[in-house]
């Protein structure tokens, strides 16, 4: 007994020391990453038929595509021209301002590593947003500067942002702003586009701009040239299972991008569907479930707050809401045994007793309202 147990301590002190060796080898920055928590890792159970997925601001509007395509032994073209004259159309803009990327994620990343040094540069951005720039940034060992957003109606803190700017050559300003909801000033990001056009690339993230089409800054591109804009098919036009955003910006730093982007980026099945979502009738679809969504999005707000459980609901410009609890942690817990996955914010700053929900279909709001109700 007593010689199998030194074995396993054995074993055990060895495996350690192999795991030590490995760490001096990988990069200090990985080891010390906090990985961003996607809301498929946090939820393994997400293709269960019966679960009701809030928690990744996903359309629950769903569309049918087949390939047209059917061979595929080639590499794709690397920035397929088709799609970027459909996207040109959709957003009214030069081919010559448009890169496809895998994602806005994909877009993120390669303007870090574009305009970024790891020495002395910084990207900064503005908590409570999006992870993917703090994660970005600890992955690529670049620094970063947050200056929080007034925790009221979540403006900039323009005064703030402009002390700070030593060093930043990003400022990503994700607009709407998840998970918030909200859109910010027009007249901050105009000043802030005026106050940085010669040192500072200002990124905006319009992930949700089909929202609150209004808000989008694409009409500036030929105006700033530190401007970038992030686009995606993942939210409102219900894709986001073929990784296909789009950069936005003039065309020296399209040019520029290009020769950091890598050689085949998109799928040729990702670029045959996201052609056929972006025909006529398919934009036409896009547009009434995005209204649906707005529409079940009034319900129901209006209906949260009948429930006694909800302290406060943010006003959202997207296709989620933000809503503050009395006890967020038991409503989680509560939800989440009825097989509703929403998304915890509680540990982010300013948001403590906060939740966010996507806004699903009218039957997923209604059953969220009743589970709710019965929390009351
Ligand atoms: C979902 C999301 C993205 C990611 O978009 P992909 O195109 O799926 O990579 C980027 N930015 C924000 C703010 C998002 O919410």
């Amino acid at each position: 007994m007593r010689k199998k147990y030194i074995n396993k301590n054995n074993i055990h002190q060895e495996k350690n020391k192999k795991i030590d060796n490995i760490n001096k080898i990988i990069k200090k920055n990985i080891i010390n990453l906090i990985p961003y928590k996607s809301a498929r890792l946090l939820y393994k159970d997400n293709d269960n038929k019966n679960l009701i997925a809030l928690n990744a601001n996903e359309s629950s509007i769903i569309s049918y595509f087949s390939l047209n395509k059917k061979i595929f032994n080639k590499y794709p073209e690397p920035q397929p021209k088709k799609l970027i004259v459909l996207y040109s159309k959709y957003v009214n803009l030069n081919v010559k301002n448009i890169l496809v990327t895998r994602g806005a994620d994909e877009g993120i990343d390669l303007v870090m590593r574009t305009f970024c040094n790891q020495k002395n540069d910084k990207i900064l951005f503005c908590p409570p947003t999006y992870d993917m720039y703090r994660v970005t940034a600890q992955i690529l060992d670049i620094k970063y500067i947050t200056i929080n957003s007034n925790n009221i109606n979540w403006e900039l803190n323009l005064n703030k942002i402009k002390e700070n700017l030593n060093n930043v050559k990003i400022i990503y300003i994700c607009n709407p702003n998840n998970p918030t909801g909200n859109y910010i000033n027009k007249n901050i990001i105009i000043e802030l586009l005026e106050l940085t056009k010669n040192t500072t690339m200002i990124v905006i993230d319009e992930a949700y701009i089909e929202f609150c089409i209004d808000q989008t800054f694409t009409y500036l591109i030929n105006k700033y040239h530190n401007l970038i804009i992030l686009r995606t098919l993942s939210k409102a036009f219900a894709l986001a299972g073929i990784r296909c955003g789009f950069l936005l910006t003039n065309e020296y730093i399209i040019n520029t991008l290009l020769k950091v982007i890598a050689p085949y980026p998109i799928s040729e099945p990702s670029t045959d569907i996201a052609i056929q979502a972006l025909n006529l009738k398919n934009l036409i679809i896009m547009k009434n479930n995005v209204q649906t969504i707005i529409n079940n999005k009034k319900w129901l707000v209006k209906n949260l707050y009948n429930c006694r459980c909800v302290k406060y609901i943010f006003n959202s410009s997207t296709n989620f809401i933000l809503v503050k609890f009395y006890n967020s942690d038991y409503i989680f817990k509560k939800l989440n045994k009825k097989k509703i996955i929403i998304r915890n914010q509680n540990n982010q700053k300013n948001l403590n007793n906060c939740l966010r929900i996507t806004i699903g279909t009218i039957f997923e709001c209604k059953k969220l309202f009743f589970e709710l109700q019965q929390l009351s």
